[in-house]
């Protein structure tokens, strides 16, 4: 008999998951935010009131439409190339999204590739699909080129690889011809990780374009980032039917509750209202990488919407003095470094303020 109020050492907790934490970037409530790469920028009362209305006239009764049709054919107008729903897949984020593909297509005996420093979440989507986690380094300057890439696909064998471009935390693109090379190259399943896509210099410069020639591509977006939408749960891919065919066998049914597809569809009706800020937010960034060594600080080229800035001898405690001040950024990525999002105008001034009056000690200092 297990006594009431268990601890989890006394039940049969699966035994990878022995000694893990629920992770996360710690939710405070602090007056700035700049820890999670949110657009700042929350939408009109018009647009809320649209979403309002669309919740309204729903159906809830009902199981929603497990195929979200409508929701897809949305996306895929977006996203243009020519794409169709039947090249659309999405879930509740693309942390959702990536756990079809790599229930698809990891599991057991299987390996996914990434090149560190990258997404601290794609280890946790690997281990709940009992996928095994395979990394390679990125260069110095965290780019990558195909030679690089198809090297550690020949030494770790994935089926599933995944190029993040602009890759988080570190801001670095990766371009499509490297990723057309790479395609030229291999079988396994290529995810380029597109999070970011429409904070790039040049957000053009994408591999929808390498979709109509490739079946292993598996482009993913999110409205999570620039589309403002992070609350809502929104994460897509584009791809090859059969690809989404695959996720259609391992999602949960009805996965993307009728709010859920409601929301998003009147988001995507307004897609330029919701982008609408993504020009002031690259400016944003490119104004901190500017200014970040004009401060004296070590900042990382970046084409998305958050800057690596450092570097720290102990971040954590530079970190720890900025959220003194109210300004909470995220403790992440190289040695030494603090990632910081765009935020508005106001938040940023708040930042440069907290910024000047951190003392931990520099590197080399
Ligand atoms: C934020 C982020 C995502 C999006 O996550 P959602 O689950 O859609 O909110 C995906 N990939 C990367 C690299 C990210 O940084």
């Amino acid at each position: 008999m297990v006594k009431a109020n268990p601890a989890l050492a006394d039940l049969p907790l699966r035994p990878e998951l022995v000694g893990e934490e629920p992770y996360g970037a710690p939710q405070l409530d602090v007056p700035v935010c700049l820890n999670v790469n949110e657009n700042p920028y929350p939408p009109s009362g018009a647009m809320l009131a649209d979403m309002a209305q669309a919740i309204s006239s729903g159906v809830y009764h009902r199981y929603p439409d497990r195929e979200f049709l409508r929701l897809r054919t949305q996306l895929a107008d977006y996203l243009g190339h020519g794409l169709g729903p039947a090249n659309i897949w999405a879930a509740n984020g693309s942390n959702e999204v990536m756990t079809h593909v790599l229930g698809a297509f990891g599991g057991p005996g299987r390996r996914m590739l990434t090149f560190t420093p990258t997404y601290s979440m794609y280890p946790e989507y690997a281990r709940n699909t009992h996928t095994e986690y395979v990394t390679a380094p990125r260069r110095v300057d965290y780019t990558l080129d195909a030679s690089d890439i198809l090297l550690a696909i020949a030494r770790v064998e994935p089926t599933v690889v995944v190029i993040t471009t602009p890759n988080n935390p570190t801001g670095t693109t990766t371009p499509v011809t490297v990723i057309a090379e790479v395609l030229a190259n291999t079988d396994a399943i290529v995810v380029v990780d597109e999070a970011y896509q429409e904070f790039a210099r040049d957000p053009e410069a994408t591999a929808l374009s390498l979709l109509a020639d490739h079946g292993n591509l598996v482009v993913s977006r999110t409205m999570s980032k620039a589309f403002a939408f992070a609350g809502g749960r929104l994460g897509y891919l584009a791809a090859a039917p059969a690809i989404v065919d695959a996720c259609r066998i391992v999602r949960l049914p009805y996965h993307l509750s009728a709010q859920t597809q409601a929301v998003a569809s009147v988001a995507l009706r307004h897609a330029d209202e919701m982008l609408a800020r993504v020009d002031d937010l690259r400016a944003t960034r490119d104004e901190l990488l500017r200014r970040g060594p004009q401060l004296g600080f070590e900042v990382v080229d970046s084409d998305a919407n958050f800057v690596l800035i450092g570097r720290w001898a102990d971040r954590h405690a530079a970190w720890q003095q900025l959220l003194d001040q109210g300004v909470l950024v995220r403790e992440t990525g190289p040695e030494g470094f603090l990632r910081v999002s765009a935020g508005t105008p106001d938040e940023m001034a708040a930042f440069y303020a907290a910024l000047a009056r951190v003392d931990a000690p520099r590197m080399g200092e």
